[in-house]
């Protein structure tokens, strides 16, 4: 296992890096170093075309070390997912990317999770506590990425479906 961190990765902690974060810290501390068996998995190809083909006029906003769905009149943030689930998860990227852009100047509303397979959308409050609360999983992400150490695993069942399973539990 390389211990070495992309560098361009650290500059900026986008969207990817709560999210993984959020669901494991050893999987965002794996995707630093370097491991991304995630790239080619079906799943985020499947949230791809969902993507690709559910919205066709919107506007992405790349901001290098994130990507936001769209940002419509007024600074509110779109992000769609392609679960079927809503989740915490979700709603931190979407501050996250609030507090991206509002550290750029931009006087931002609030967010939006759209998710279309079953119709239903999630608001995303922008205000002093919700900023609090993405700088300090910011924080925690950092703290994660500088370990020098691998997080210990997640129990073994809440590891289902995640595509660093191999590389976790082989051997
Ligand atoms: S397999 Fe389990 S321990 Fe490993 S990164 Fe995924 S969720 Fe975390």
């Amino acid at each position: 296992m390389s211990s070495v961190i992309d560098e361009d990765d650290v500059s900026g902690l986008g969207g990817v890096h709560i999210k993984y974060l959020l669901h494991c810290p050893r999987q965002l501390w794996l995707y630093m170093r370097g491991y991304r068996p995630e790239q080619r998995s079906a799943s985020v190809q499947y949230g791809e075309a969902v993507d690709e083909t559910t919205y066709t006029r919107r506007r992405d906003l790349d901001l290098g070390e994130a990507k936001i769905d769209w940002v419509t009149t007024g600074a509110v943030i779109h992000e769609t997912k392609s679960s079927r689930a809503p989740s915490e998860q979700h709603e931190a990227q979407v501050r996250h990317y609030c507090l991206l852009l509002a550290r750029r100047g931009v006087n931002v509303r609030g967010g939006v999770v759209h998710y279309p397979l079953i119709r239903r959308t999630v608001e995303v409050a922008w205000d002093a506590s919700a900023k609090a609360l993405a700088e300090e999983t910011e924080s925690r992400a950092r703290d994660v990425i500088a370990s020098p150490t691998a997080p210990p695993r997640l129990d073994r069942r809440k590891c289902r479906g995640c595509s660093y399973v191999d590389y976790c539990w082989s051997g």
